[in-house]
C-alpha cells in the first residue's frame, strides 16, 4: 500500500532563520498504539495506508515521506514569567503541511522525534504517558468543540526513556492549523529582526486571519480568539497547566498538553502541575495569564505598529481581552444553565452556583450534568440552604434542559482514568485507551455503557498532581 501525501510546505518557504532543517531520528521498533481514522480522512490521508508498515514507519519518524521537508521551528518564550530567548522545537519535527478536505492548511508534526539543535539538555524524546495523555485529552477537547491541536497517531518506539525512572518511548503525530506561538514573535523581536517580524506577521495573517490587516489587526484578532478560548476552558473546568508564551498558539488553538487536567472537585485555586509551585497557572488565573501573554505579543509587534506611538492603542487592545472574555464566559455559562445569554441574571446566578460548589468541593462536571439531566447534584451541595435558594431562583427561569445537555459534557477525561489508562498501556493493555477514546468521541451523549466513566475519583484514586516529566 503506498502512502501519498500532498504536502505544501509554506513554513519551509520562510527565511532560513525561522527553523533548522532536521529529519526525525529513527526509532528501534515502531508499534501503533492509536490511529485517528476520521482525522486521517479529513486530511485526505488513507487510514489503511497510515496503519500499514510504511505508514507506521512515517508516523514513528523512521521514514520521511515524499514531499515532506522536515524541520524544527525556532521560538523563544516566557516560562513561568522568566524570559528564555532560545527555546525552539527540542523534540518535535514538523514534517510539512497539507491542505485538508475543507481547504484548511494543517501542520503534521512528530512530537518525540529525536534531538534537534534546540534540544539543549533534553533527549528529544517523549514517553508513552504524556503521548497518550495528549492524544486522549486533545481529542476530547475537539469533541467538546474546543479549538485545539489534534492527535493523528501514537506510536510506541520500542525504546526506553529515562525520566524519574525508565519508561517506554512513544511518538505523537500532532496536527495543528499551525505551530506558531506568541514565542515565535518574541524570538525575532528579541533579535531585532524586523524583516523576520514582517514576514511572520504576513504569514500568520494570510494563514489564520485572512481579511485582517497589519500588526495591530493581528493583535486584536489573537486577543479575541484567546479570550474566547480561555472562557471555553473555564466553562469546562479545564486547566492548561503551563501557559508559557511558547505554549500559546497565535491561531487560537489549545496547544501543548503537558500537565493539563480537568478539575474534578471545583475550586478556583486548583493547580495540577507539579512544577507550578506558586499557582501561576491555577484555574482562576487563566484569563489574567492570557492577557499577560498577549501583552508580550503586543511588545513583540510594537516595532511594526509604530513603536511608542502605538503603545496606548496596543494597551487598550490587550486590556480589551477582559471584556471579550466576560462576554464569552457569560454566553458559555448561560448555555450551561439553559438560560438566555441576554438575561442580566446569568452572571450573578452562575457566580452564586460556583461559590456554593467551591464551598462544598462539588464535582464540576457532575454538578452541571446533573442539573442538565434533572438528576441529583452532589449531596454536600444539595444540603446547602444557599444552594436550595439558588435552585429555586434558577428553576423559576424555566431552563432549557436540551440546550444544557449540549453544553455540559457527561464524560470528560478524568485524571484518574487517564492515569489508569496510561498504566495499563505501559503494561501492554490498550483496552482502557480504546474505551476512553470511544466514550470521549461523544462526550455529550448519555450512553449507559460509559456510566462508570462519569464517576469522580474516590479519595484514594485522586490524582492531585500531573507531572511535566514529559
Ligand atoms: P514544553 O514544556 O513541552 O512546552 O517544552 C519546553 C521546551 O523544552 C521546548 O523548547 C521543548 O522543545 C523543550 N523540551 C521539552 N522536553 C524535551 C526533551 N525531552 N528533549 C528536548 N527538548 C525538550
Ligand atoms: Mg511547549
Amino acid at each position: 500500500m503506498t502512502l501519498h501525501i500532498a504536502f505544501d510546505n509554506s513554513y519551509a518557504r520562510l527565511p532560513d532563520r525561522f527553523y533548522v532543517r532536521q529529519a526525525p531520528v529513527p526509532v528501534a521498533e515502531p508499534r501503533l498504539l492509536a490511529l485517528n481514522e476520521p482525522l486521517a480522512r479529513d486530511l485526505g490521508l488513507d487510514p489503511a495506508a497510515l496503519g500499514s508498515p510504511e505508514g507506521i514507519a512515517m508516523l514513528a519518524g523512521n521514514a520521511v515521506p515524499e514531499g515532506a521537508e522536515p524541520l524544527a521551528q525556532a521560538y523563544a518564550g516566557h516560562q513561568f514569567g522568566g524570559w528564555n530567548p532560545q527555546l525552539g522545537d527540542g523534540r518535535a519535527i514538523l514534517l510539512g503541511e497539507v491542505v485538508d478536505q475543507s481547504g484548511q492548511r494543517r501542520d503534521i508534526q512528530l512530537k518525540g522525534a529525536g534531538r534537534t539543535p534546540f534540544s539543549r539538555m533534553g533527549d528529544g524524546r517523549a514517553w508513552v504517558g504524556p503521548v497518550l495523555r495528549e492524544f486522549v485529552v486533545s481529542e476530547a477537547m475537539h469533541a467538546m468543540g474546543v479549538p485545539t491541536t489534534r492527535a493523528l497517531s501514537a506510536v510506541a518506539t520500542g525504546e526506553t526513556i529515562r525520566r524519574e525512572r525508565a519508561y517506554p518511548g512513544a511518538v505523537l503525530a500532532r496536527v495543528a492549523s499551525s505551530h506558531i506561538r506568541v514565542g515565535t514573535f518574541q524570538y525575532f523581536y528579541a533579535r531585532n529582526d524586523m524583516e523576520a517580524l514582517v514576514a511572520l506577521t504576513e504569514h500568520v495573517l494570510q494563514r489564520h486571519y485572512p481579511g485582517v490587516e497589519g500588526a495591530m489587526g493581528l493583535l486584536r484578532a489573537v486577543v479575541d480568539r484567546q479570550a474566547r478560548l480561555v472562557a471555553q476552558w473555564m466553562s469546562l473546568g479545564f486547566i492548561h497547566g503551563v501557559m508559557n508564551t511558547d505554549n500559546m498558539a497565535v491561531s487560537g488553538e489549545t496547544i501543548d498538553y503537558g500537565p493539563c487536567a480537568f478539575m474534578d472537585a471545583y475550586h478556583p485555586d486548583t493547580v495540577f502541575s507539579s512544577i507550578d509551585a506558586y499557582g501561576r497557572y491555577a484555574y482562576r488565573q487563566q484569563p489574567q495569564v492570557a492577557a499577560w501573554n498577549l501583552a508580550q505579543l503586543a511588545t513583540a509587534l510594537l516595532p511594526l505598529m509604530g513603536n511608542e506611538a502605538a503603545i496606548p492603542e496596543a494597551t487598550e487592545v490587550v486590556q480589551g481581552l477582559a471584556g471579550i472574555y466576560a462576554e464569552e464566559w457569560t454566553r458559555r455559562f448561560a448555555a450551561k444553565l439553559g438560560l438566555d445569554p441576554a438575561d442580566p441574571d446569568v452572571q450573578p446566578l452562575a457566580t452564586r452556583l460556583l461559590d456554593q460548589m467551591a464551598a462544598t468541593w462539588a464535582d464540576f462536571t457532575l454538578t452541571f450534568r446533573a442539573l442538565a439531566e434533572d438528576g441529583e447534584v452532589p449531596a454536600d451541595l444539595a444540603a446547602q440552604p444557599a444552594f436550595q435558594d439558588w435552585r429555586r431562583d434558577w428553576e423559576a427561569k424555566s431552563p432549557d434542559r436540551d440546550a444544557m445537555r449540549a453544553a455540559n459534557p457527561a464524560i470528560i477525561p478524568r485524571n484518574h482514568r487517564v492515569e489508569a489508562m496510561i498504566q495499563a498501556a505501559v503494561a501492554g493493555d490498550l483496552a482502557p485507551l480504546d474505551e476512553l477514546r470511544e466514550a470521549l468521541a461523544r462526550p455529550f451523549d448519555s450512553d449507559s455503557r460509559f456510566d462508570h466513566l462519569r464517576v469522580p475519583p474516590q479519595e484514594e484514586e485522586r490524582v492531585v498532581q500531573t507531572f511535566c516529566g514529559t
